[in-house]
């Protein structure tokens, strides 16, 4: 599989960038994980936004969902002139039915409600969830193809459930919105030492550090979660790529 990161920005994109947003490539299937602010835009970089086959969202804070009208525009666009495409299948938890019910719109996306107890298979990947620990019903995300397998937090703070969840994973994909000496507990979000740990104790083959801050150097939050994860960390920029297998 092939995940490219589209935005990695917490609450609002910097920039000429966008916020939550990750494309997840395998068997010429299209998935988008998270459709924040700014993501439209950056995934035609690579796709049409008619080339998408599903939408898997994690949560309904508006920096994972603040693209999903226009994806919704641009897709019945198409179909004024002359495109037939398919409903796109948005997957989403069913915890905000207002919410949920807007990733319904005409004939163009039909949202679908994941149960978080099972898994989930969409194409050729299959999904588990991990109820995450914010301030809105989130759910983090093992999604695995026959080749490889990646684990994203999506939006927490720390939780020691993450590390069985994690373990063994190729690649974290870890929200790391707080330096070292914040306390994300009561906002909801990790610092870099809890991504860390997480992704040292669940020893995870490679980690990616998202969601990142408004403020500070990012280089820090690097440096301080090298003194806990002893393997691969890096940053997530916009178009950064990791493949694993086929694509
Ligand atoms: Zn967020
Ligand atoms: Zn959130």
């Amino acid at each position: 599989m092939k995940l490219t990161v589209l935005g990695y920005w917490g609450g609002y994109p910097a920039v000429n960038s966008a916020t939550s947003g990750y494309l997840l490539q395998k068997d010429g299937f299209n998935l988008l994980v998270d459709c924040g602010s700014g993501v439209l835009s950056q995934l035609q970089n690579y796709l049409k936004p008619n080339e998408l086959h599903a939408v898997l969202i994690s949560h309904y804070h508006q920096d994972h969902i603040a693209d999903i009208g226009v994806l919704q525009y641009a897709r019945l666009i198409q179909t004024f002139l002359g495109n037939e495409l398919p409903t796109l299948p948005i997957y989403g938890h069913r915890e905000d039915e207002q919410a949920f019910s807007k990733l319904t719109h005409q004939k163009v996306t039909t949202g679908i409600a994941y149960n978080p107890e099972e898994t989930l298979t969409i194409g050729p990947f299959s999904v588990q969830f991990l109820k995450t620990s914010h301030p809105v019903s989130c759910y983090a995300m093992k999604i695995s193809s026959e080749d490889s397998t990646i684990v994203y937090t999506a939006d927490s703070s720390y939780q020691d459930s993450f590390i069985p969840f994690s373990t063994g994973a190729d690649f974290l994909i870890a929200e790391c919105n707080l330096y070292a000496n914040q306390d994300g507990k009561s906002g909801g979000h990790m610092n870099s030492h809890d991504v860390a740990k997480i992704a040292q104790n669940a020893n995870v083959q490679q980690l990616l550090l998202t969601h990142l801050p408004h403020f500070g150097k990012h280089d820090q939050l690097l440096e301080e979660a090298t003194s806990i994860y002893k393997g691969n960390v890096k940053l997530a920029t916009t178009g950064f790529t990791w493949q694993k297998g086929k694509i």
